[in-house]
């Protein structure tokens, strides 16, 4: 019997099931797909904690400042090269204006705008939906101090691609600085830089090379730790289109942690239903039985808790049916909070349906909203799946997934 099953491999059950493995616990994380990681621009988004914890109901208000302060701290603890600080901290987007947020990659923060520089904006050739001269009138107005140019660069390996009119994704572009040849030609282009400069009579302290990709390594040879590839001048990372290789390489290096500490991953498992029973009070029950679809076969994976971590409406944990109002959570099929209008016509606005997810008592056990009593006793739920809160309008997608993970781990 696992000690716990994790449901759903996006950020908040990828953190929940690292979290509970590294406390000593057997766990497996069973999962359909990818979920909204492949999404993620890298950059941690937490919002205003104080104000949403005064909204009633969202989830922010079932966690003190100390837990949602250890789960960022956790995420520097397993990935070292992201830094936590007492204010937000800024990047460039990929439009190259200048985006906050609250938990980045050493690689993402802007330097200092007071400051003078000089950033050179290095544009691998054919890179889709990327417009360099925009981006770049875009960073010298944020930057008014610093002088923006634009150096185009050709990667060989993508020539016949670029020839042919091929766009070409950052994920594409991330892909080609891991290999060996990717990371030489990059590496040459930006001695090339330097030695301009140089040659120029530059400083060469404030040369910034931005790069509209990512280029930091998670793994070493060993594919143990994170690093971050050598160049002769400093390299920005800008966050890039989706899909996202920030998202993409995150995903998989949270897996690879996971797996390393000793936790099972079963990937392109669906679970369908389960069995339990009341408790010994005779109110709420305790699940028993995960039934999980994987292969076309039937699997009963049986475990002392359960984390419901399925990403509501967008990552599949919420099934919304051809009928108006016919939704349902698709595992526990637990009670959802549903609000009586599901959208408003302004544009940009937040929307209601935003806030659909399973309401729970303060250790995130689903509660029935009607009755006000917990419906499953050793199930807790996580991120996008928890009602009463929106990641577009309140910006704290990555700080609630990952504080409410990190908690739930520590119940187990
Ligand atoms: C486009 C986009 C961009 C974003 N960018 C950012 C950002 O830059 N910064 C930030 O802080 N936040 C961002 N977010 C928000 C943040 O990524 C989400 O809050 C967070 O990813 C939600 O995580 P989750 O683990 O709850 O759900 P998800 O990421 O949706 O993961 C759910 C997982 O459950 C699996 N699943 C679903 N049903 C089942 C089932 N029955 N059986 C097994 N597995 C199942 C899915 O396959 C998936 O793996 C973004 C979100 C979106 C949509």
């Amino acid at each position: 019997m696992w000690d716990a099953v994790v449901v759903g491999g996006g950020l908040a059950g990828l953190i929940a099931g690292i979290r509970a493995t590294q406390r000593g616990k057997r766990v497996l994380l069973v999962t359909e797909g990818v979920g909204t990681l492949f999404h993620f621009s890298g950059i941690f988004d937490y919002g205003d904690v104080e104000g949403l914890r005064h909204l009633p109901k969202h989830p922010y208000t079932l966690f003190d400042s100390q837990a949602i302060t250890q789960g960022k701290h956790f995420v520097q603890e397993i990935c070292p090269e992201y830094v936590v600080n007492d204010r937000p901290q800024s990047a460039f987007n990929v439009l190259g204006t200048v985006r906050q947020g609250d938990l980045m990659p050493r690689s993402m923060v802007l330097p200092d705008p007071q400051e003078q520089g000089v950033f050179v904006l290095l544009v691998p050739e054919g890179l889709k939906d990327f417009f360099p001269e925009i981006v770049a009138d875009n960073m010298a107005r944020e930057f008014p101090g610093w002088q923006v140019s634009v150096k185009r660069m050709q990667v060989d390996a993508l020539q016949e691609w670029t020839r042919l009119g091929k766009s070409v994704t950052s994920i594409d572009y991330a892909d080609i600085w891991r290999s060996e040849e990717g990371y030489r030609a990059l590496a040459h282009e930006i001695d090339e830089i330097k030695r301009q400069f140089q040659d120029a009579g530059r400083s060469q302290g404030k040369i910034v090379v931005v790069l509209p990709s990512l280029v930091r390594e998670y793994f070493d040879a060993s594919r143990t730790k994170f690093y971050r590839n050598e160049f002769s001048l400093p390299v920005l990372e800008m966050s890039s289109f989706v899909p996202s290789p920030h998202g993409r390489y995150f995903a998989e290096y949270l897996k690879h942690i996971f797996t390393d500490l000793g936790g099972e991953l079963m990937i392109g498992a669906r679970a369908v239903s389960l069995k339990g029973e009341l408790n010994s009070e005779g109110h709420a029950k305790i699940c028993q039985e995960l039934v999980v679809r994987s292969m076309g076969k039937l699997m009963r994976l049986k475990g002392k808790k359960f984390i419901l971590a399925t990403g509501g409406l967008l990552g599949g944990g919420i099934k919304v049916g051809m009928a108006r109002r016919s939704i349902r959570e698709s595992v526990f099929d637990l009670p959802l909070f549903i609000p009586q209008e599901w959208s408003v016509p302004q544009f940009l606005a937040p929307q209601p349906y935003a806030q659909i997810g399973v309401e729970t008592d303060q250790f995130m056990r689903p509660l029935d909203p009607v009755s006000g009593q917990v419906v499953w006793d050793n199930v807790h739920v996580v991120g996008r799946m928890l009602a009463h809160w929106d990641p577009w309008t309140q910006r704290c997608g990555g700080g609630v997934s990952v504080t409410s993970g990190y908690a739930a781990a520590e119940l187990i």
